[in-house]
């Protein structure tokens, strides 16, 4: 069985509209991007600030492209407890005055999310790509999910497999794929860490997201 990790942003939900599960969602760019068939789709809901509506954009992704029946999976943790990244859980009231990327940085998220996939399946699909900017996340890394990969299977002594089928990509490829594969796909995801209906337009990846498609920072 093979899981998609669905955050409702961009890249997973770019991922779950190529699925080859579909023979008419095939064609030549599905087969580069090489994504594999999806059994499954996870989402997890770890107190996030934006819960509610990454949880729509997953639902209406699911019901898109015909894999209602495949959101078998949601998690839910409460990791604001710990008091990892206040403003992305939405506990900082004093968001206006300032925003730094740190603030959005919830550690090893990605980490955590491959753990909890790998206790479903030896298979899981990630939304990880080429973006220079990841390098300020350690886990967000091409190279992190080869090496978890590498480690994964030592340790547990079975062939465990991440896919990355965007690893070559940036956000700017990933926004032309998604937008010609389905014009409604971009308005449908969710990106702000914020948790606002349409982006805050300050966070970082709102600020990535309205570069992308044009915007005026505000
Ligand atoms: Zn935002």
């Amino acid at each position: 069985m093979t899981i998609l990790l669905c955050g409702g942003g961009l890249d997973s939900m770019t991922i779950l509209a190529f699925s080859h599960s579909d023979p008419s969602w095939g064609g030549e760019v599905s087969q580069r991007l090489k994504v594999p068939k999806i059994d499954s789709v996870l989402w997890v809901d770890y107190g996030q600030a934006a819960s509610k509506y990454e949880k729509a954009s997953v639902q209406w992704g699911c019901l898109r492209y015909g894999k209602k029946e495949m959101l078998t999976s949601s998690v839910t943790l409460d990791i604001k407890v710990m008091g990892n990244s206040p403003k992305m859980f939405g506990l900082d009231k004093n968001f206006k005055q300032g925003v730094n990327k740190q603030d959005f940085y919830v550690r090893n998220r990605n980490l955590m999310l491959c753990t909890l996939a790998i206790m479903y399946s030896d298979e899981i699909i990630i939304g990880a790509h080429a973006e220079p900017k990841s390098g300020a996340y350690p886990d967000a890394k091409i190279s992190f999910f080869r090496g978890l990969e590498k480690s994964l299977n030592t340790l547990l002594r079975k062939p465990v497999r991440i896919h990355t089928p965007l690893q070559n990509l940036d956000s700017y490829d990933i926004l032309d794929l998604a937008s010609r594969r389905d014009p409604e796909l971009v308005s449908n995801t969710h990106s702000c860490c914020v948790g606002i209906k349409g982006g805050c337009h300050q966070c970082g990846k709102c600020k990535m997201r309205d570069a992308h498609l044009g915007f005026q920072f505000r």
